[in-house]
């Protein structure tokens, strides 16, 4: 995009997962290409862009509420609306405001900014079209990733797998990869522009490549990326049980800064529930994977997904997602409560289970998650780890950032180590962080 006088003020309210900030930070980017200028809630807006999310019916709730917040508080400004509720519910949100409104689907979000500024734009503009017939991912470039150390970096978008409970193949459309040379121009701008870490983000980043000619891998790509940027630290967002494959783990076995991090999505330890969920794995199968990375990789962090409260999950059922949780060595969970969503399959199950059913297992997966966080933490106590310096919390006070395999840690240094990666020692455990010193004998400076 060329840059243009115009003095417009423009605010992005962004909701939902990482892809939806990496598109947000494209539409900033283009709006200050174009000669616009960002500003916050408390400021007088000219555009408005809320980039909405869908995923559960509490997250549509969500972005209903935050469009009509930022319209009672800028009456005047152009109202764009995009992302998955927006493509989901796009006919209803046109009657949100009696002032002109701009709804751009989540396969047109290349064009917002140019439809936005367009001199005589439309009173009301419907761009959301049939996204399932989608067949090429949207090109969107982003200068800089706000004022943070970590960068995420989109290489694909949509999904087909139509998990039984998942909203986002009907949102996001097909399974689409960003070409490997535009994901490198990307991974190089973030180099310049000082950020240090990226974490390499999609939908459903395992099927990266098989849209593209000769079928490029993920392992490729993160393979690829490393030895271009090798002062970047890599880590991959979440990847599905399934595509955990050999090429991978060797990729993060030998780039040294490919940081020794998994991010797998379980949802649940039952056979039979993962059969009603469309999940294309057993837990054997699960554990099999869970144990691969932990021998390729002994000191990574291990993510796991869980969705408890799925419909007629049993008493027993739940107890095989615990047990299952307890054995394969995961160094933290992520745990949702299942949310019938409108839409999909699994909202027309019988035997929806109760909230305060799904309100107690959820706090048992909680308490777990917390167990196991702190043992992998004291496990690394007494090791020296390297650490991406990432800020203050407040003046004065200390550093903070985090370890390759992902600790958080909390250490006393001057301002000169903020978005370095120096050695720390991890001494104690403090609340939901570790307390570390810097390592001054032990300075590298590789990324990992
Ligand atoms: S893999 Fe399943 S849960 Fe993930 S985006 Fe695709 S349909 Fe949704």
């Amino acid at each position: 995009m060329t840059s243009q006088h115009n003095d417009q003020k423009v605010l992005i309210s962004t909701l939902g997962c990482k892809v939806n900030q990496y598109e947000s930070a494209a539409f900033q980017s283009d709006f200050e290409a174009a000669g616009c200028s960002m500003c916050g809630r408390g400021e007088e807006a000219d555009i408005i862009v809320v980039n909405t999310c869908a995923v559960t019916t509490k997250a549509g709730a969500q972005s209903r509420r935050t469009i009509r917040s930022l319209l009672r508080r800028h009456p005047q400004a152009r109202l764009v609306i995009t992302g998955c509720y927006a493509q989901l519910a796009g006919q209803e949100l046109i009657e949100i405001s009696d002032g002109p409104i701009c709804i751009v689907g989540n396969g047109n979000k290349d064009k917002l900014v140019a439809a936005t500024l367009h001199p005589s734009p439309c009173e009301l503009t419907m761009l959301t079209g049939k996204i399932r017939h989608k067949t090429d991912i949207c090109d969107l470039t982003v200068q800089r990733f706000g004022t943070r150390t970590r960068a995420y970096l989109r290489v694909q978008d949509g999904c087909d797998n139509f998990c039984t409970y998942c909203i986002v193949p009907y949102t996001r459309g097909p399974s689409r990869s960003l070409a490997s040379s535009k994901v490198l121009d990307q991974a190089r701008i973030f180099r310049d522009q000082s950020h240090r870490e990226i974490v390499v983000t999609g939908i459903h980043v395992g099927q990266y490549g098989r849209d593209l000619e000769g079928k490029p891998t993920i392992a490729q790509l993160l393979g690829k990326l490393c030895r271009a940027t090798p002062a970047i630290r890599y880590r991959l967002s979440s990847i599905e049980p399934l595509e955990v494959s050999d090429e991978l783990l060797t990729v993060m076995s030998q780039e040294g800064n490919f940081m020794p991090h998994f991010h797998i999505p379980l949802q649940s330890g039952d056979d039979q529930i993962l059969k009603r969920m469309n999940r294309h794995y057993d837990r054997t199968q699960f554990l099999a994977v869970t144990r691969r990375c932990l021998e390729a990789l002994p000191d990574a962090a291990l993510g796991i997904d869980v969705l408890t409260g799925f419909p007629g999950e049993s008493e027993k059922q739940f107890r095989n997602t615990v047990e299952l949780l307890e054995q394969c060595g995961c160094s933290y969970l992520h745990v949702f409560p299942y949310s019938r969503r409108p839409g999909t399959p699994a909202a027309d199950f019988r035997d929806q289970i109760p909230g305060p059913v799904k309100d107690e297992r959820v706090a048992i997966l909680r308490n777990l998650s917390e167990q196991q966080k702190q043992a992998f933490y004291q496990r690394h106590l007494g090791t020296i780890r390297p650490v991406l310096v990432e800020r203050r919390h407040k003046p004065g006070g200390p550093l903070k950032g985090f370890t390759d395999n992902y600790i958080p840690i909390s250490f006393t240094g001057d301002d000169t180590l903020i978005n370095c990666v120096v050695p720390v020692r991890l001494e104690r455990l403090c609340d939901q962080e570790v307390v570390g010193t810097h390592d001054n004998r032990q300075e590298t400076g590789h990324a990992r």
